[in-house]
């Protein structure tokens, strides 16, 4: 068996019970053949790709916390540490029900190379609790975050770790992390990205993820002839990913029409009406069924179904494996020439292959996605120096990023004869920088 296939076997038999861990980990190294056959037998004997694959650290804790009703809750958290060869840990926070060790470990894994491809100074790593933050009053939230971070502080510093948001994890969340952080240690460092304005967050880190992703598609879109003027899109999810998607899709001359939440999903022919979208997602908390209520252009459907829209462009915005091999085909189908991944690996394997197969232009969303880290790590950056920049000069250094992300993942696809094969170009550019720093500090 090649070396690549006795990794995976390896590590997938020895993580049971994680099948998202696994996808990543089949998508990862499959793409990485073209690499690894070229120093086959210097990474089996330097055991480099199950470096790779094993976390440097795992943790797991208790956290309890006092509920509105005096009931104590208990919840598990989780931060995986997962590669620091090219600098300190960096990764998001999830709070979901959904969250467990594969999950973690999928999004601390995707983590390392995302970060990679930034350029800029950060390893790989995530964390996370099953806590549903879903109904849950401020004073519970509040409640919940700082039994978090009684565990959290130890393993954390602003050069050794430092988490932000993710699915769940937001202002609110970070701000009381913050805070509970700073009273358990006593330091005011730059410990989490996405803070607050006030307290040392980064002006365009809100927007970074959204707006990066269109950046980043637009340069897809470019290298390949097209443009986003008047194109229609759609997008899935309604959280801070899809919202400034939206905003920016709008600026680039696109129509985006859909929108959705874990209980339904709009379709506004007209357009989705931003400002509307914004005061229900960001200020009411609320659902997209509130959203189709207030739009008389809008339909409104129970569950999923936003890939049934006819589009140019399809941004999956909300969560893991959304756009299954049924979405890939009516896609295809109805002519949609370009997905990019705004949400992390929201696409499956067989989807993802259906659609590169069929010639849609494909943005993996370690690349696509890339600019909401990469603007954390500005903001790591901007606290290090005890300045703030405007937001002309973050969101001018995310266009650049991004075009670098596009060129990258363009001209390592090229040298592998693999032309416009974006998943791989994303996969062994992020690698090669990761190894290299692994190969040269020994083994450690
Ligand atoms: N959760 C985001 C991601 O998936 C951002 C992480 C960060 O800013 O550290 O990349």
């Amino acid at each position: 068996m090649s070396y690549v296939d006795d990794v995976i076997a390896k590590v997938t038999k020895e993580n049971p019970g994680e099948p998202e861990f696994h996808q990543t980990l089949n998508e990862v190294l499959n793409s990485l053949r073209v690499v690894v056959e070229q120093n086959e037998e210097e990474y089996r004997r330097d055991a480099l790709l199950e470096r790779l694959a094993n976390p440097e650290r795992q943790i797991k804790f208790r956290v309890p916390w006092v509920d509105d009703n005096g009931q104590v809750q208990v919840n598990t958290g989780y931060r995986v540490q997962f590669n620091s060869a090219i600098g300190p840990y960096k990764g998001g926070l999830r709070f979901h029900p959904s969250v467990n060790i594969g999950i973690i470990k999928f999004l601390g894994f995707e983590q390392i190379f995302k970060n990679s491809l930034t350029g800029l100074p950060i390893g790989g790593g995530k964390g996370g609790s099953n806590f549903d933050p879903k109904g849950k009053s401020d004073r519970e939230v509040m409640a919940f975050c700082q039994s978090f971070m009684n565990e959290l502080y130890r393993h954390i510093g602003q050069d050794i770790d430092v988490p932000a948001g993710d699915i769940g994890v937001g202002a609110r969340e970070v701000g009381y992390l913050y805070g509970q952080y700073k009273r358990l240690t006593g330091q005011y460092e730059g410990v989490l990205t996405g803070k607050g304005l006030s307290f040392g967050g980064s002006l365009a880190r809100t927007e970074a993820t959204g707006y990066g992703l269109l950046y980043f598609t637009n340069e897809m879109l470019k290298a390949n002839g097209e443009s986003f003027e008047g194109k229609t899109v759609t997008v899935s999810g309604a959280g801070n990913v899809a919202i400034y998607a939206i905003e920016k899709a709008y600026e680039l001359g696109a129509k985006p029409v859909t929108a959705s939440d874990s209980t339904g999903w709009v379709y506004d022919p007209e357009g989705i009406d931003l400002a509307l979208l914004k005061d229900v997602k960001e200020v009411r908390r609320g659902r997209m069924s509130d959203y189709a209520a207030e739009r008389s252009s809008a339909e409104y459907h129970e569950g999923r179904g936003v890939w049934q829209i006819e589009a140019d462009v399809a941004l999956p915005c909300a969560t893991q494996n959304e756009l299954g091999i049924e979405d890939a085909k009516q896609l295809v189908a109805n002519n949609t020439f370009a997905v990019a991944e705004g949400a992390n690996m929201p696409t499956t394997l067989e989807a993802t292959k259906y659609l590169q197969d069929n010639g849609v232009l494909f943005g993996p969303a370690k690349a696509a996605n890339a600019g909401g880290v990469a603007v954390s790590a500005l903001e790591m950056s901007q606290n290090s120096e005890r300045l703030s920049w405007t937001f002309d000069e973050v969101d001018t250094m995310l266009k650049r990023i991004m075009k670098d992300i596009f060129t990258k993942l363009d001209t390592t696809s090229a040298k592998y004869d693999a032309e416009k094969d974006y998943v791989l170009g994303a996969n062994v550019a992020g690698f090669e920088r990761v190894v290299d720093a692994m190969q040269t500090q020994g083994i450690v």
